[in-house]
């Protein structure tokens, strides 16, 4: 068994975010981390390795410095690292990301007892696209926002999160599944782990081991390849500071129905 787990190298946002003068994100001048959604795949891969000893292969695209967070989750326990890059890759949007990514996973082979496991959200791009656009390019069931997973023989149990509650799906292998930070709480490195990350295999899947697969074309790669692009980006002026009523007594829900009926809210 098999879990190959997709984690993104993303720019961290939680501090100050710097954007360029044309409205793109200023990569450069922040600190690069893993995506958090994605450490709670890796961490429900850890669990789900402790109970059946499947083998954990990592797989991120980006540029070469992504080497660092892949030797990163090895030190957590992961077996294996697969980094996708190469210049034709670059300008994919989310299609041609999934396009890249799915090659690279059909490329390792996805089994009958295999899980493919995404964040639910990279927090620079917050599109969520990327996990289900590889489930469908691979014809593998998906379940998103998995809160809680339980295996089971091939057959695996996921609570998702709703807005307003949980619903269980059952799936049977392979399948794919997306992680939300409520699943569990990310392990560190441990100390045996940091010694042994650099003995494990790390491969480069560059442009020449992709290119003859059925999803990579240059209408679907790349720049030429995306068919979204961005016309504009910017930051939304800062909302102004809101008015707090307090009480709920009918004076105050007088003046709060005089406040929305002057705005022509009711
Ligand atoms: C119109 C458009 C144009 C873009 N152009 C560029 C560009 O020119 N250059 C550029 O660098 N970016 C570009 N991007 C951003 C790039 O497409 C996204 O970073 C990428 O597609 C992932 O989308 P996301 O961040 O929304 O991921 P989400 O869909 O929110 O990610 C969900 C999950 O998918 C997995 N995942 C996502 N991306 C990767 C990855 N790279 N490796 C491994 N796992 C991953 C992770 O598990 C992640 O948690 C563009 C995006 C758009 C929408």
């Amino acid at each position: 068994m098999k879990i190959i787990v997709c984690v993104k190298q993303v720019p961290d946002t939680s501090g100050k975010v710097a954007v360029n003068p044309d409205g793109t994100l200023n990569r450069a001048s922040m600190a690069a981390i893993t995506n958090p959604d994605d450490l709670n795949a890796v961490e429900a891969a850890l669990v789900l390795k402790e109970q059946t000893g499947a083998e954990i292969i990592v797989v991120s695209m980006g540029p070469p410095p992504a080497e660092g967070m892949l030797r990163e989750v090895m030190a957590r326990g992961v077996d294996r690292a697969i980094l996708v890059s190469a210049r034709e890759f670059g300008g994919s949007d989310t299609y041609a990301t999934s396009q890249i990514l799915a090659a690279a996973i059909d490329t390792i082979g996805v089994e009958k007892d295999d899980i493919v496991m995404c964040g639910r959200q990279a927090i620079d791009g917050d599109t969520a696209q990327v996990g289900p656009q590889i489930a469908e390019k691979l014809g593998l069931p998906q379940v998103s926002y998995a809160a809680e997973i339980t295996k089971d023989g091939d057959t695996i149990t996921v609570k998702r999160m709703l807005e307003d509650g949980y619903m269980t799906i059952k799936v049977k292998t392979p399948c794919l599944i997306t992680c939300i930070k409520e699943l569990n709480t990310p392990r560190y490195m441990s100390v045996g782990g940091v010694f042994e990350c650099y003995s494990k295999p790390y491969e480069i899947f560059d442009y020449n081991t992709l290119k003859d697969h059925r999803f990579i074309d240059k209408d679907t790669i790349g720049l030429s390849g995306s068919p979204t692009n961005i016309l504009t980006s910017f930051t939304p002026p800062q909302k102004g500071a809101g008015m707090m009523l307090e009480g709920a007594d009918k004076a105050t829900c007088e003046k709060l129905a005089g406040i929305m009926a002057a705005k022509h809210m009711i």
